[in-house]
């Protein structure tokens, strides 16, 4: 596997410290040696070696991974578990062994329609009644999650920005950004849809490529440049655009209820992209609304359990870490929590319900929409 021989020297290096299992939100959940980073860091040093054959059951612990990055801040032996988690996704994928099933299937549906919802391409926004330019210096990409799962928090973003002016338009044939194929190692198929999206961008003649999701965000930047070579946009989350029009006066957020609220740092945005002011400095702005930390926050900040693809192969684990981060987020005495993140959201509100919590799981245009008198005045 020669893609997995590139991080022979990373593997090597590894010390089985286990500094990086103890914040590791599968392993802490677990408790299993094998769904940690550094048990997976020893299963694929038994596969570098040739003493241990990747066997179904060996590649799926490699997937029981929620791609957090928690590890890669804690190994003090500069190596980044999560980097070889990928290298070793994609080299299984290459062989043709992986990845596991129900990731498969998923990525083969989005393939197919473009989302992981086996929905047609053409319902992707069918619900939206909004007439936009075609050319535009901004482009709102709404990603899969929010169009085919979120859609009363699309429509109050697009009525946001819209009254406000916001220079902006919407490609009613986005397609799956490719966060999904990219992290199961299915390297291809993320570049085929890299590829297509940035050709719509380019179609649009815009700067900008503004998205209320942290998945599509990340993927964005982290992995478009890598997929597609020159990706010449620049990356905005609706957040920073709905803090920057506030703060500027075109948007006013008014009094309303006084209410404490928590705010949850997807992975994705936080230690994935540094991302971690816009959205508080948007919540601290609106009148009345007082944000409380979690104990666990910003680079600190505990998973969702979605990501990674792990919500795929296994939504009971996924499900099991975010109720764990719902019960940090009840300990603030909170009303909501607040994400910026759909795929957080919609684990996180599960998990919510499950645990039959009074806290309410909302995105942060649903709030800010709550609070909204737009003035039109720059
Ligand atoms: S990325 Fe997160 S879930 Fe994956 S091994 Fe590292 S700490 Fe665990
Ligand atoms: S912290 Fe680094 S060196 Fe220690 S077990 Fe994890 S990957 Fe290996």
């Amino acid at each position: 596997m020669e893609e997995l021989e590139k991080f022979k020297t990373q593997i090597a290096m590894c010390n089985i410290c286990a500094w990086c299992r103890i914040k590791c939100p599968v392993y802490s959940v677990t408790k299993w040696e094998s769904e940690g980073p550094r048990g997976r860091m020893i299963l694929l040093r038994g596969i570098v070696y040739g003493l241990l054959e990747p066997t179904q059951k060996v590649i799926e612990k490699v997937y029981e991974c929620t791609s957090c990055a928690m590890c890669n801040f804690n190994c003090d032996a500069g190596i980044s578990p999560l980097e070889v988690m990928l290298g070793a996704r994609r080299a299984f994928s290459r062989a043709g062994v992986a990845p596991p099933p129900p990731n498969k299937r998923m990525d083969m549906r989005i393939a197919r329609d473009k989302n992981p919802y086996a929905s047609p391409q053409e319902a992707r926004f069918q619900w939206l009644d909004v007439t936009l330019p075609e050319k535009s210096d901004g482009v709102l990409f709404v990603g899969c999650v929010n169009a085919f799962r979120h859609q009363e928090t699309v429509k109050k973003a697009v009525s946001m920005l819209k009254a406000a002016g916001y220079d902006f338009t919407l490609l009613k044939d986005e397609v799956c950004c490719g966060m999904h194929p990219y992290w199961d190692g299915q390297t291809e198929l993320a570049k085929q849809l890299a590829e297509q999206n940035a050709l719509l961008f380019d179609k649009t003649e815009a700067s900008t490529v503004i998205t209320p999701c942290a998945g599509c965000y990340s993927t964005f930047t982290k992995a478009y440049p890598e997929l597609v070579g020159n990706f010449g946009f620049k990356v905005k989350h609706i957040s920073e655009v709905i803090r920057d029009l506030a703060k500027e006066g075109v948007i006013e957020l008014r009094e309303g209820e006084a209410v404490k609220v928590t705010y949850h740092d997807p992975c994705h945005l936080g230690r994935h992209c540094n991302f971690y002011d816009p959205p508080r400095e948007l919540i601290k702005l609106i009148p009345g609304v007082e944000l409380v930390e979690m104990e666990k926050n910003r680079s600190e900040a505990n998973c969702c359990g979605g990501g990674g693809g792990l919500f795929t192969l296994n939504p009971e684990l996924a499900v099991r870490i975010a109720e764990r981060r719902v019960k940090e987020a009840e300990a603030t005495g909170s009303k909501y929590l607040i994400t910026v993140c759909p795929l957080c959201r919609t684990n996180l509100d599960l998990a919510s319900k499950r645990l039959d919590s009074q806290l309410r799981v909302c995105d942060l245009v649903d709030l800010v929409a709550s609070r909204l008198r737009v003035t039109g005045e720059a």
